[in-house]
């Protein structure tokens, strides 16, 4: 069987790619070598699915740096308001949360992936689950078919590749596509993990796992001079940091070499270097608490021994004793809390993949390839990648769109649809 559109990849970009095209009358058939679609969107929001983010089309663009205006006509056509209309016209209900992050309000991940599947349902797309697209077949500069991992065949008029970046790869994400679209003359731009954990080399991080410090601010220098700082919550984890404010900085550190940078914390950014030497001061001076207990105070109490050992203080010490030095030296760590880079966690922990199919070979209003006639991308194969806050689910869903609709009015559909549709 012949179809009008195939399509590679069951995840956000693949699904709203095929529901948009069947819904506009082309024949569809979906491909996800998974048992189940959108494994990886089940994850997404720790389970809640931040599906967007709801600015201005322009600012929402600016948030994918330098690369983001390739994306402004398509969020023109399908942008957040679309997005959420779409959602809401299907049943389910969305929240605005803190900085203009959009969820279910059932929280529920899984409430908007069955949005999705009754949505291919109803567009008519034939959804084929465990089929594991092996190798594309090209004659001259058209995609003929695809070959799967059992030898059968897929023939179709135009192709979409859906299938995700490097990341979680026990999703199904494994980066299948880039030696393929590498082959039909695409240039990729190098696949590197992102929105990922920073991995320290201070052993005493263990010590501190699990704690999370609700607003701090975290400044990473390269060679001692300041590459990037923002505030916001972090949490250490076993081998380092991670946290929304990590995740968007690993995409500045991906780029640099890890054995020269070093991060900083600051545990009070809203307090001046005099400001907290005036309280420490207050603090220290009229008390004859122990150091230990008076920190408790200060900071988390997870957090006290460590700055107690790294300090050297002994930590029976009665605050009014601790010298002058000693208490320069804790207002140190508390102020620029010294840590060493050792690299940015694997794919295995990354939640996007930064790099790919390089955006000026795509259209950026159809998605269609600008190297391979029949051949239309969509979602985290991209070369575009945002920061966390429903940016990147966002991109999936506006290429997607546009890459449904521009398989199709390319096609042999085109003059029927717009006979239907005046
Ligand atoms: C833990 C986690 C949390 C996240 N949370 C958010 C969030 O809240 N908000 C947000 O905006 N973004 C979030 N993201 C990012 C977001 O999930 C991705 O940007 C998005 O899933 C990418 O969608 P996609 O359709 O391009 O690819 P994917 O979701 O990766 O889907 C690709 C699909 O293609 C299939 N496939 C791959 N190769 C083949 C093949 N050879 N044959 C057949 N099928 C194939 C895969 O099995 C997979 O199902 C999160 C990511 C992670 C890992």
């Amino acid at each position: 069987m012949k179809y009008d559109i195939a399509i590679i990849g069951g995840g956000p970009a693949g699904m709203m790619a095929a529901g948009r095209a069947g819904e506009l009358g082309a024949g569809v058939v979906l491909l996800e070598k998974n048992s189940k679609l959108g494994i990886k969107l089940l994850a997404t929001g720790g389970g809640r699915s931040n599906i967007t983010n709801i600015r201005n089309n322009r600012e929402l663009a600016d948030s994918f740096g330098s690369k983001g205006h390739w994306l402004l006509s398509g969020l023109n056509k399908f942008g957040p308001k679309e997005l959420i209309e779409f959602f809401n016209k299907r049943g389910l209900k969305t929240k605005i949360e803190e900085e203009n992050r959009v969820f279910p309000k059932s929280n529920s991940a899984r409430d908007v992936l069955q949005v999705l599947i009754d949505y291919l349902k109803s567009s008519k797309v034939d959804v084929k689950l465990g089929f594991e697209v092996k190798r594309i077949v090209r004659i001259e500069n058209k995609i003929k078919k695809l070959i799967l991992s059992d030898g059968r065949e897929i023939v179709a008029d135009k192709f979409i590749v859906c299938s995700g970046g490097k990341s979680y790869p026990s999703t199904g994400s494994t980066g299948d596509a880039y030696k393929w679209l590498k082959h039909l003359g695409h240039r990729i731009v190098s696949p590197r993990p992102s929105l990922t954990p920073i991995i320290l080399r201070d052993k005493f991080i263990k010590d501190l796992e699990g704690l999370s410090l609700k607003e701090v601010k975290i400044s990473c220098y390269q060679n001692n001079k300041k590459l990037c700082s923002s505030v916001g919550p972090v949490i250490f984890t076993a081998d380092g940091l991670s946290g929304p404010v990590i995740l968007n900085m690993s995409e500045i550190i991906g780029r640099e070499d890890p054995k020269d940078l070093q991060i900083k914390i600051d545990f009070f950014p809203n307090l001046d270097f005099s400001q907290l030497d005036r309280k420490l001061r207050e603090e220290f001076n009229s008390s004859s608490k122990m150091l230990k207990n008076a920190l408790s105070q200060l900071v988390p109490p997870r957090l006290v021994d460590t700055l107690i050992n790294l300090s050297g203080i002994n930590s029976q010490k009665k605050l009014n004793l601790i010298t002058r030095e000693e208490r320069k030296a804790l207002h140190h760590l508390l102020k620029e809390f010294n840590l060493t880079v050792f690299g940015l966690a694997g794919y295995d922990r990354a939640m996007i993949t930064a790099g790919g199919v390089d955006l000026k070979e795509v259209n950026s209003r159809t998605m269609q390839s600008k190297i391979i006639e029949n051949l239309y991308l969509a979602g985290e194969i991209l070369d575009l990648n945002g920061p966390t806050g429903g940016y990147n689910l966002q991109l999936c869903w506006t290429s997607g769109y546009l890459a449904g609709e521009g398989a199709l009015f390319e096609s042999r559909f085109l003059n029927n649809y717009l006979l239907l549709k005046p």
